[in-house]
C-alpha cells in the first residue's frame, strides 16, 4: 500500500493548477493527521456523521418534508448537489473531495419549513432590540442559512469534546458566500451546482405535484429546449435540464480559460439570460402557488411562536446548548429553532402553543 503522502502527491498530480491541493490549508485547530485518510476525506466523514446532516432528512425543500415520498427533502437536495458537483469537479480538474464536502455541508444551517423558515427567523431576529448598546452577533444582523451552516460546523456540532467539527479551512471558508476570503473554485462550483440542482428538481417536483403541466413548461424557452432533447433521447426533463446547465458551466469554464486564463466557474451570461424566464415561471407557479404559500405561512407562524415562547421559557436542551456555546438568549433560541426538523417544530408547537 502506498503511504498517505505518496497518495496525496498522486492525487495532486491530477489537479488543475488553480485547484485546491489535497493537503488542505490546515484545520481550524491543529490536529495530528490521519495515517490512512486525506484531510477532505476526514471532513466528509465528519459532515455525514453529524447530527445536523441527519436532520436534513426532516427539513422542507419546497414541499413540507414527509408530504410525499418522492418530493425532495433538504437531504436529497443536498445529495443531488453533491452528485452534480463531484462529476463536474473531476471534469474541470478541481478538487473533487473538497467540492463534495462543501456541497454536503452547504445547507446544514437551513431552518425547518424551507425559505419561509429562513424569512421568519430573519424577521424575528431583526425585531429583537439588542439588550446592550453593543450590537451582539445574531441580535441585529438577521438570519442567513449560509452563515448558520458555517456556525454549525465551527461551533454548534460537537465531536464529544469542545465545539465544532474542526474541519479544514478550505471547507469552512467555502461555506460563506460573502465571507472575508475569496471563494475557491471548488466553492464556486458547489454554489453553481446548487442552482443547477434546485432548478431541475423543483421543475420535476412541480410537475409531479401537478402545479403546472408539461405543455406549460414547453412555453418557457429553456424547458422547451430541455423537453425537445428529452423526447429525442427518451429521458426525463429533469435530467436534460441538468445536462444543459452543467454543460454550459463546463463550456463557459473552457471558453474563459483560453489564453491560459483562470476559468470562470459558473453559468454563462447567455444561459443565465435563458434561465431567467424559467426562474420567473417557478417563482409564480410553484414558490408562490396558493397551496405552497399556505403551508409556508403556517411554517412561519410556527417559527415565530416557538421563538417567542422559548425566549420566555427556554427548555433544558436549549440551555445546555447555550451553556456549551456561550450564546446570548436570542442567539441560543435562533440556533435551537434553526436546527429543528419540520416535524419536531410542529410537535413542539402542538405541545406548547
Ligand atoms: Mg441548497
Amino acid at each position: 500500500m502506498k503511504t498517505l503522502p505518496e497518495r496525496i502527491a498522486a492525487m495532486n498530480a491530477l489537479l488543475a493548477p488553480y485547484a485546491a491541493r489535497h493537503e488542505s490549508r490546515g484545520r481550524m485547530q491543529e490536529e495530528s493527521p490521519d495515517d490512512v485518510r486525506m484531510p477532505f476525506q476526514r471532513d466528509r466523514a465528519r459532515i455525514i456523521h453529524s447530527q445536523a446532516f441527519r436532520r436534513l432528512a426532516g427539513k422542507t425543500q419546497v414541499f413540507v418534508a414527509g408530504e410525499g415520498d418522492h418530493y425532495r427533502t433538504r437531504l436529497t437536495h443536498t445529495m443531488e448537489v453533491a452528485q452534480i458537483t463531484r462529476d463536474r469537479a473531476r471534469a474541470l480538474g478541481l478538487n473533487e473531495e473538497l467540492a463534495e464536502c462543501i456541497a454536503l455541508a452547504h445547507d446544514l444551517g437551513h431552518p425547518p419549513f424551507g425559505h419561509s423558515g429562513q424569512d421568519a427567523l430573519d424577521e424575528w431576529i431583526r425585531s429583537r432590540k439588542p439588550v446592550s448598546t453593543s450590537l451582539r452577533a445574531g441580535s441585529a444582523e438577521g438570519f442567513e442559512h449560509n452563515v448558520q451552516s458555517h456556525r454549525i460546523v465551527t461551533v454548534l456540532e460537537t465531536r464529544g469534546h469542545g465545539n465544532g467539527l474542526n474541519l479544514t479551512r478550505d471547507v469552512v471558508d467555502g461555506l460563506l458566500k460573502h465571507g472575508p476570503v475569496a471563494l475557491s473554485h471548488e466553492a464556486q462550483l458547489a454554489n453553481a451546482c446548487d442552482e443547477i440542482a434546485y432548478t431541475a428538481h423543483d421543475t420535476d417536483d412541480g410537475l409531479h405535484a401537478e402545479l403546472f403541466t408539461y405543455d406549460e413548461l414547453r412555453d418557457v424557452p429553456l424547458t422547451a429546449r430541455a423537453a425537445e432533447v428529452a423526447t429525442k433521447r427518451g429521458t426525463l426533463i429533469r435530467s436534460t435540464l441538468i445536462d444543459i446547465l452543467a454543460r454550459d458551466l463546463l463550456d463557459h469554464a473552457e471558453r474563459t480559460s483560453h489564453g491560459g486564463n483562470i476559468p470562470t466557474i459558473g453559468l454563462s451570461p447567455e444561459l443565465r439570460a435563458e434561465l431567467q424566464p424559467l426562474r420567473a415561471f417557478l417563482w409564480k407557479r410553484m414558490y408562490h402557488h396558493p397551496m405552497i404559500i399556505e403551508r409556508m405561512e403556517r411554517g412561519k407562524r410556527t417559527i415565530r411562536m416557538l421563538c417567542d415562547i422559548y425566549m420566555q421559557h427556554p427548555p433544558a436542551p436549549l440551555n445546555t446548548l447555550a451553556a456549551r456555546t456561550g450564546a446570548g438568549a436570542e442567539e441560543a433560541v435562533k440556533d435551537y429553532v434553526a436546527g429543528m426538523t419540520d416535524s419536531f417544530a410542529a410537535k413542539e408547537i402542538a405541545r406548547l402553543g
